[in-house]
Protein backbone atom coordinates (compact mmCIF):
# COMPACT_ATOMS: atom_id res chain seq x y z
CA UNK A 1 0.00 0.00 0.00
CA UNK A 2 2.72 2.38 0.77
CA UNK A 3 4.21 1.50 -2.46
CA UNK A 4 1.20 2.17 -4.19
CA UNK A 5 0.38 5.12 -2.14
CA UNK A 6 3.92 6.11 -2.72
CA UNK A 7 3.20 5.34 -6.80
CA UNK A 8 -0.17 7.07 -6.76
CA UNK A 9 1.85 10.45 -5.05
CA UNK A 10 4.21 9.50 -7.64
CA UNK A 11 2.00 9.40 -10.78
CA UNK A 12 0.28 12.61 -9.27
CA UNK A 13 3.14 14.49 -9.26
CA UNK A 14 4.40 13.91 -12.88
CA UNK A 15 0.66 14.60 -13.65
CA UNK A 16 0.94 18.09 -12.30
CA UNK A 17 5.16 18.18 -14.34
CA UNK A 18 3.33 17.08 -17.54
CA UNK A 19 0.35 19.60 -17.30
CA UNK A 20 2.61 22.59 -16.00
CA UNK A 21 4.84 21.39 -19.37
CA UNK A 22 2.21 21.15 -21.73
CA UNK A 23 0.89 24.45 -20.30
CA UNK A 24 4.41 26.09 -20.54
CA UNK A 25 4.77 24.70 -24.32
CA UNK A 26 1.02 26.16 -25.31
CA UNK A 27 2.21 29.71 -23.70
CA UNK A 28 5.20 29.35 -25.36
CA UNK A 29 3.74 28.94 -28.53
CA UNK A 30 1.25 31.43 -28.11
CA UNK A 31 3.89 33.77 -27.38
CA UNK A 32 6.00 32.79 -30.12
CA UNK A 33 2.87 33.11 -32.91
CA UNK A 34 2.42 36.59 -31.33
CA UNK A 35 5.80 37.11 -31.59
CA UNK A 36 5.91 36.15 -34.91
CA UNK A 37 4.27 38.51 -37.81
CA UNK A 38 5.91 41.20 -35.07
CA UNK A 39 9.37 40.57 -36.19
CA UNK A 40 8.71 40.13 -39.42
CA UNK A 41 7.03 42.94 -39.93
CA UNK A 42 10.25 44.60 -38.42
CA UNK A 43 12.33 42.50 -40.64
CA UNK A 44 10.18 43.67 -43.79
CA UNK A 45 10.49 47.60 -42.47
CA UNK A 46 14.28 47.05 -42.04
CA UNK A 47 14.74 45.04 -45.88
CA UNK A 48 12.31 48.45 -47.66
CA UNK A 49 14.72 51.00 -47.26
CA UNK A 50 17.71 48.79 -48.38
CA UNK A 51 15.92 47.36 -51.42
CA UNK A 52 15.10 50.96 -52.91
CA UNK A 53 18.78 52.63 -51.98
CA UNK A 54 19.69 51.99 -55.69
CA UNK A 55 16.23 53.43 -57.10
CA UNK A 56 14.85 55.63 -54.28
CA UNK A 57 13.96 58.56 -57.06
CA UNK A 58 12.12 55.98 -59.44
CA UNK A 59 10.51 54.59 -56.57
CA UNK A 60 9.70 57.89 -54.76
CA UNK A 61 7.98 58.89 -58.26
CA UNK A 62 5.85 55.32 -58.78
CA UNK A 63 5.02 55.72 -55.49
CA UNK A 64 3.74 59.34 -55.54
CA UNK A 65 2.14 58.13 -58.91
CA UNK A 66 0.72 55.27 -57.67
CA UNK A 67 -0.66 57.50 -54.30
CA UNK A 68 -2.21 60.02 -57.00
CA UNK A 69 -3.72 57.37 -59.15
CA UNK A 70 -5.09 55.13 -55.90
CA UNK A 71 -6.63 58.87 -54.68
CA UNK A 72 -8.06 59.59 -57.66
CA UNK A 73 -9.47 56.15 -57.87
CA UNK A 74 -10.44 55.09 -54.50
CA UNK A 75 -10.63 58.19 -52.17
CA UNK A 76 -14.20 59.46 -52.72
CA UNK A 77 -13.11 62.36 -50.55
CA UNK A 78 -10.89 63.52 -54.01
CA UNK A 79 -14.00 62.38 -56.57
CA UNK A 80 -16.40 64.46 -54.86
CA UNK A 81 -13.77 67.66 -54.63
CA UNK A 82 -13.31 67.15 -58.67
CA UNK A 83 -16.77 68.26 -59.16
CA UNK A 84 -16.22 71.82 -57.25
CA UNK A 85 -13.00 71.88 -58.89
CA UNK A 86 -14.51 71.98 -62.45
CA UNK A 87 -17.49 74.26 -61.69
CA UNK A 88 -14.66 76.44 -59.97
CA UNK A 89 -12.32 76.64 -63.14
CA UNK A 90 -16.01 77.90 -64.98
CA UNK A 91 -16.44 80.18 -62.91
CA UNK A 92 -12.85 81.55 -63.28
CA UNK A 93 -13.23 81.60 -67.06
CA UNK A 94 -16.66 83.61 -66.44
CA UNK A 95 -15.20 85.80 -64.17
CA UNK A 96 -12.22 86.59 -66.80
CA UNK A 97 -14.61 86.92 -69.79
CA UNK A 98 -16.44 89.08 -67.85
CA UNK A 99 -13.56 91.16 -67.12
CA UNK A 100 -12.34 91.37 -70.41
CA UNK A 101 -15.45 92.46 -71.79
CA UNK A 102 -15.62 95.40 -69.12
CA UNK A 103 -12.25 95.81 -70.29
CA UNK A 104 -13.41 96.53 -74.14
CA UNK A 105 -16.39 98.63 -72.50
CA UNK A 106 -13.79 100.56 -70.41
CA UNK A 107 -11.68 101.38 -73.36
CA UNK A 108 -14.74 101.43 -76.03
CA UNK A 109 -15.84 104.44 -73.35
CA UNK A 110 -12.18 105.81 -73.28
CA UNK A 111 -12.29 106.49 -76.49
CA UNK A 112 -15.41 108.00 -77.08
CA UNK A 113 -14.31 110.12 -74.32
CA UNK A 114 -11.33 111.37 -76.16
CA UNK A 115 -13.15 112.12 -78.95
CA UNK A 116 -15.83 114.05 -77.44
CA UNK A 117 -12.84 115.95 -75.70
CA UNK A 118 -12.49 119.90 -77.00
CA UNK A 119 -8.78 119.40 -75.99
CA UNK A 120 -8.21 116.70 -78.55
CA UNK A 121 -10.15 117.63 -81.35
CA UNK A 122 -8.18 116.07 -84.48
CA UNK A 123 -7.34 118.74 -87.09
CA UNK A 124 -5.01 117.05 -90.17
CA UNK A 125 -4.74 116.75 -94.13
CA UNK A 126 -7.46 114.04 -93.70
CA UNK A 127 -9.76 115.85 -90.55
CA UNK A 128 -11.05 119.31 -91.66
CA UNK A 129 -11.90 121.49 -88.53
CA UNK A 130 -15.72 121.49 -87.56
CA UNK A 131 -17.95 123.43 -90.01
CA UNK A 132 -18.30 127.10 -88.50
CA UNK A 133 -16.26 126.02 -85.23
CA UNK A 134 -16.32 128.96 -82.78
CA UNK A 135 -13.69 129.68 -79.77
CA UNK A 136 -13.50 132.50 -77.65
CA UNK A 137 -9.77 134.12 -77.88
CA UNK A 138 -7.71 135.29 -75.44
CA UNK A 139 -4.56 137.42 -76.47
CA UNK A 140 -1.33 136.33 -75.73
CA UNK A 141 2.67 137.12 -76.03
CA UNK A 142 3.03 140.03 -78.57
CA UNK A 143 -0.56 139.96 -79.38
CA UNK A 144 -1.17 136.63 -80.82
CA UNK A 145 -4.41 134.68 -79.83
CA UNK A 146 -5.32 131.58 -78.72
CA UNK A 147 -8.27 129.48 -77.05
CA UNK A 148 -8.70 131.35 -73.98
CA UNK A 149 -8.77 128.23 -72.36
CA UNK A 150 -5.23 127.40 -72.73
CA UNK A 151 -3.96 131.03 -72.55
CA UNK A 152 -2.85 131.07 -69.18
CA UNK A 153 -0.94 127.56 -69.29
CA UNK A 154 0.76 128.64 -72.60
CA UNK A 155 1.91 132.21 -70.76
CA UNK A 156 3.11 129.95 -68.00
CA UNK A 157 5.25 128.06 -70.14
CA UNK A 158 6.52 130.92 -72.17
CA UNK A 159 7.69 133.01 -68.24
CA UNK A 160 9.14 128.94 -67.32
CA UNK A 161 11.38 129.11 -70.47
CA UNK A 162 12.48 132.51 -69.99
CA UNK A 163 13.26 131.91 -66.58
CA UNK A 164 15.46 128.94 -67.92
CA UNK A 165 17.56 131.52 -69.62
CA UNK A 166 15.90 130.83 -72.64
CA UNK A 167 14.08 133.44 -75.29
CA UNK A 168 10.96 132.02 -76.77
CA UNK A 169 8.81 133.84 -78.85
CA UNK A 170 5.84 132.86 -80.57
CA UNK A 171 5.15 133.83 -84.36
CA UNK A 172 1.64 132.23 -85.30
CA UNK A 173 -1.47 131.42 -82.93
CA UNK A 174 -4.81 131.42 -83.91
CA UNK A 175 -5.44 131.84 -87.73
CA UNK A 176 -8.74 132.79 -88.70
CA UNK A 177 -10.32 130.49 -90.99
CA UNK A 178 -11.30 132.96 -93.50
CA UNK A 179 -7.67 134.20 -93.61
CA UNK A 180 -6.00 131.10 -94.06
CA UNK A 181 -8.42 130.78 -96.93
CA UNK A 182 -7.38 134.20 -98.23
CA UNK A 183 -3.73 132.55 -98.13
CA UNK A 184 -4.51 130.23 -99.84
CA UNK A 185 -5.75 131.97 -102.84
CA UNK A 186 -3.08 134.33 -102.42
CA UNK A 187 -0.85 132.02 -103.25
CA UNK A 188 -2.78 130.00 -106.19
CA UNK A 189 -3.18 133.49 -107.92
CA UNK A 190 0.73 133.98 -107.62
CA UNK A 191 1.47 130.89 -109.38
CA UNK A 192 -1.01 131.33 -112.06
CA UNK A 193 0.62 134.49 -112.94
CA UNK A 194 3.94 132.59 -112.86
CA UNK A 195 2.18 130.46 -115.83
CA UNK A 196 1.02 127.61 -113.97
CA UNK A 197 -2.28 125.48 -114.65
CA UNK A 198 -4.93 125.92 -111.79
CA UNK A 199 -4.21 122.16 -110.77
CA UNK A 200 -0.38 123.13 -110.86
CA UNK A 201 -1.01 126.15 -108.44
CA UNK A 202 -3.38 124.05 -106.37
CA UNK A 203 -0.35 121.20 -105.86
CA UNK A 204 1.98 124.44 -105.06
CA UNK A 205 0.20 125.96 -102.67
CA UNK A 206 -0.93 123.11 -100.85
CA UNK A 207 3.14 121.83 -100.33
CA UNK A 208 3.53 125.21 -98.80
CA UNK A 209 0.18 126.16 -96.80
CA UNK A 210 -2.06 123.98 -95.03
CA UNK A 211 -5.75 123.58 -97.56
CA UNK A 212 -8.31 125.53 -95.64
CA UNK A 213 -9.91 124.06 -93.06
CA UNK A 214 -6.94 121.49 -92.27
CA UNK A 215 -4.45 123.42 -90.18
CA UNK A 216 -4.76 122.95 -86.55
CA UNK A 217 -4.11 126.98 -85.68
CA UNK A 218 -7.65 127.42 -86.90
CA UNK A 219 -8.27 126.10 -83.61
CA UNK A 220 -6.39 127.48 -81.63
CA UNK A 221 -5.10 125.10 -79.81
CA UNK A 222 -1.42 125.33 -82.03
CA UNK A 223 1.16 127.55 -81.78
CA UNK A 224 4.46 128.63 -83.72
CA UNK A 225 7.23 129.08 -81.21
CA UNK A 226 10.58 129.77 -82.06
CA UNK A 227 14.43 131.37 -80.55
CA UNK A 228 14.25 134.89 -80.80
CA UNK A 229 18.12 134.44 -82.02
CA UNK A 230 16.66 132.11 -84.70
CA UNK A 231 13.79 132.82 -85.81
CA UNK A 232 13.37 130.75 -89.05
CA UNK A 233 11.25 127.63 -89.52
CA UNK A 234 13.90 125.34 -90.24
CA UNK A 235 15.24 121.91 -88.73
CA UNK A 236 17.95 123.92 -87.04
CA UNK A 237 14.86 125.54 -84.78
CA UNK A 238 15.54 121.59 -82.62
CA UNK A 239 19.07 122.96 -82.10
CA UNK A 240 18.86 126.17 -80.38
CA UNK A 241 18.10 125.75 -76.42
CA UNK A 242 14.71 127.41 -76.36
CA UNK A 243 13.38 124.35 -78.31
CA UNK A 244 15.26 121.92 -76.59
CA UNK A 245 13.68 123.03 -73.19
CA UNK A 246 10.23 122.90 -74.77
CA UNK A 247 10.65 119.98 -75.96
CA UNK A 248 11.18 118.82 -72.40
CA UNK A 249 9.15 120.35 -70.71
CA UNK A 250 5.57 121.56 -72.56
CA UNK A 251 3.74 118.40 -71.47
CA UNK A 252 4.15 119.79 -67.94
CA UNK A 253 1.77 123.15 -69.04
CA UNK A 254 -0.57 120.96 -71.93
CA UNK A 255 0.99 121.19 -75.11
CA UNK A 256 3.25 118.35 -77.22
CA UNK A 257 5.15 118.92 -80.01
CA UNK A 258 2.82 117.69 -82.52
CA UNK A 259 5.15 116.79 -85.69
CA UNK A 260 8.01 114.57 -84.35
CA UNK A 261 10.62 114.14 -86.84
CA UNK A 262 9.73 110.02 -87.11
CA UNK A 263 6.25 110.75 -87.46
CA UNK A 264 5.68 112.55 -90.58
CA UNK A 265 3.91 109.51 -92.25
CA UNK A 266 1.21 109.48 -89.28
CA UNK A 267 0.53 113.02 -89.05
CA UNK A 268 1.34 113.87 -92.58
CA UNK A 269 2.84 116.94 -91.89
CA UNK A 270 6.63 117.79 -92.12
CA UNK A 271 9.20 117.58 -89.25
CA UNK A 272 8.09 121.19 -87.46
CA UNK A 273 10.46 121.37 -84.14
CA UNK A 274 8.49 124.82 -83.30
CA UNK A 275 4.59 123.69 -83.49
CA UNK A 276 3.22 122.61 -80.06
CA UNK A 277 -0.54 122.00 -79.83
CA UNK A 278 -2.42 122.17 -76.50
CA UNK A 279 -4.26 119.02 -75.48
CA UNK A 280 -4.28 119.77 -71.55
CA UNK A 281 -1.81 118.24 -69.21
CA UNK A 282 -3.23 115.21 -68.49
CA UNK A 283 -3.23 114.23 -72.10
CA UNK A 284 -0.10 115.75 -72.75
CA UNK A 285 1.75 113.79 -70.12
CA UNK A 286 0.47 110.29 -70.81
CA UNK A 287 1.54 111.30 -74.67
CA UNK A 288 4.60 111.93 -73.99
CA UNK A 289 5.37 109.29 -71.71
CA UNK A 290 4.43 106.74 -74.25
CA UNK A 291 5.68 108.77 -76.78
CA UNK A 292 2.40 109.39 -78.96
CA UNK A 293 1.76 111.47 -81.52
CA UNK A 294 -2.22 112.75 -81.66
CA UNK A 295 -3.26 110.24 -84.24
CA UNK A 296 -1.48 107.28 -82.79
CA UNK A 297 -3.00 108.52 -79.03
CA UNK A 298 -6.29 108.54 -80.17
CA UNK A 299 -6.27 105.28 -82.00
CA UNK A 300 -5.09 103.59 -79.17
ZN1 LIG B 1 2.14 125.73 -86.71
Amino acid sequence: MSQNGMDTGSRGYWLIILLLSTFIVVLGAGTASALLPARADTAQEAAGPEESIGTADAADADHAEARQTAAAEDDPAVEAESEPETSLNHAVQAVSDAAGTAQDALEEAERRRRAEDWRLILVNPEHKAPEGYTVELATVDRGYQVDARCAEELTQMLADCRSAGHDPIICSAFREHSYQEQLFQNSIWNFRSRGYSEAEAIELTSQELAVPGTSEHELGLAVDIVSRSHQILDKAQENTGTQKWLMENSWKYGFVLRYPTDRTDITGIIYEPWHYRYVGKEYAKEMYEKDLCLEEYLAE
